[in-house]
């Protein structure tokens, strides 16, 4: 059974076709400039590559393209659309609405497309790919929506409150949601499974490291709390955002530098994390770079995600009354040794011990990097939100 996975941005939808016997890529690729000109770049599993310019007004030729890409020229896989059994889209935020992956209808889109507010960048983008889609397959290929927030849903409220008056939460559900749910749902499961134990009983923190990060803690396969707040800016420091900030140092920054909501929005979302710290990049291989030649402001960026990772362990370890493993993802979680060890320095007293030259071996692999006296295990385990969308895709339209 084929299964399309698609993630739509305003201007950009990323797909993959998987083939559900085997859980096998057959094809992936990215239509862009959506609104504004139009490019899809498109490869199979083989090796064939697909690239042209396109005229993308909307989302619906996007869809168009991407169907015809498939089905027909040099870099097809299939012979005709029909056999894609179901489409299964990745959305931002569920808020309370969505606690589990859903199947669409006019009302769910709709639905999403109220969430809007919550999430500016991407659930409007989203509505509108949804609609596309339907206009483009027909009617009986279903589709269904895997929301970043939904894992998270299971976070009591002592965690997801903020300190203000509760009638503001009420009327505009301002509140922790967190974000990558479908990873951190994935990777606390794939480790679970190769530690050989039932989620039951399993005490893990899961860090997803990548321009965006949040670190979770998983108990017993439920989220209990995570780091990424009412929006993904919340937690750790990323790429280009600043992570947990103390919101008097907003309204300070804003009148200081004279900026208004939407600008300091841009600020803290664009300017600021790895990028603005470092000031030399927002991508975490070039600020490694910068640390090997001895840039100081490099070396205390990389500091400040290893401290943040590490105020994160101790804390979930609290709120988990222990802890079982650490798990790193995301392509930093997955490829930096580096972060990876200034993370678990110095953290005997949680039982973490680093088998040091394994990690430094370790790249993208699913791979156990603890000492064998550590008390708690460390892994790297990679991640595919894309396939947890099919499957959960797979799952719902078989029920
Ligand atoms: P996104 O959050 O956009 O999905 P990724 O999970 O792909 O991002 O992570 C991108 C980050 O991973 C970048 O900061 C990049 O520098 C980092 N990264 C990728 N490969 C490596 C590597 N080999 N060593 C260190 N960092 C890496």
């Amino acid at each position: 059974m084929l299964i399309l996975v698609v993630n739509a941005g305003s201007s950009s939808l990323k797909y993959q076709l998987i083939d559900m016997d085997g859980e096998k890529v057959l094809a992936k690729g990215n239509c862009d400039r959506i609104g504004i000109g139009g490019h899809i770049a498109h490869k199979t599993s083989d090796g064939r590559k697909f690239e042209a310019d396109c005229t993308f007004p909307t989302h619906t030729e996007a869809f168009e393209k991407l169907v015809e890409t498939l089905t027909t020229g040099d870099a097809a896989v299939i012979k005709d659309m029909s056999e894609i059994s179901a489409v299964g889209h990745r959305i931002v935020q569920g808020a309370e609405v969505f606690s589990e992956t859903t199947l669409v209808t006019d009302e769910v889109i709709e639905k999403i497309d109220g969430l809007a507010e919550l999430a500016p960048v991407h659930n409007h983008a989203h509505a509108l790919a949804l609609r596309a889609c339907k206009k483009v397959f027909s009617a009986d290929v279903p589709q269904v929506v895997v929301f970043d927030t939904a894992f998270h849903q299971t976070m009591p409220p002592e965690a997801f409150m903020f300190g203000i008056p509760y009638e503001d939460y009420e009327k505009y559900h301002v509140r922790k949601y967190g974000f990558h749910g479908t990873s951190h749902r994935f990777v606390s499961k794939a480790l679970a499974d190769a530690m050989g134990r039932p989620q039951e009983g399993l005490k893990i923190v899961s860090c997803h490291l990548g321009n965006g990060s949040s670190i979770t803690a998983v108990k017993d396969g439920k989220s209990i709390d995570t780091s990424m707040g009412f929006t993904p800016l919340d937690g750790v420091i990323m790429g280009t955002r600043s992570g947990c900030i103390d919101a008097s140092a907003v309204t300070f920054l804003e009148k200081k530098l004279g900026l208004d909501p939407d600008q300091m929005s841009d600020y803290l979302n664009k300017k600021s994390g790895f990028l603005g710290v470092s000031g030399i990049s927002s991508d975490n291989r070039d600020v490694c770079q910068a640390v090997e030649k001895g840039d100081k402001r490099a070396k205390l960026t990389t500091d400040m995600l290893c401290y943040e990772i590490k105020k994160y362990i101790g804390s979930y370890t609290a709120a988990m009354n222990g802890l079982d493993a650490v798990l790193f993802t995301g392509g930093i979680g997955e490829n930096s040794c580096e972060t990876r060890e200034g993370a678990c320095e110095g953290m005997e007293y949680f039982g973490i011990k680093l088998d040091k030259e394994l990690n430094k071996k370790t790249r993208g692999t699913l791979t156990k990097i603890s000492a064998p006296d550590s008390k708690v295990e460390v892994w790297v385990v990679p991640t595919n939100e894309e396939l947890l969308i099919a499957r959960d895709t797979l799952a719902l339209i078989s029920k």
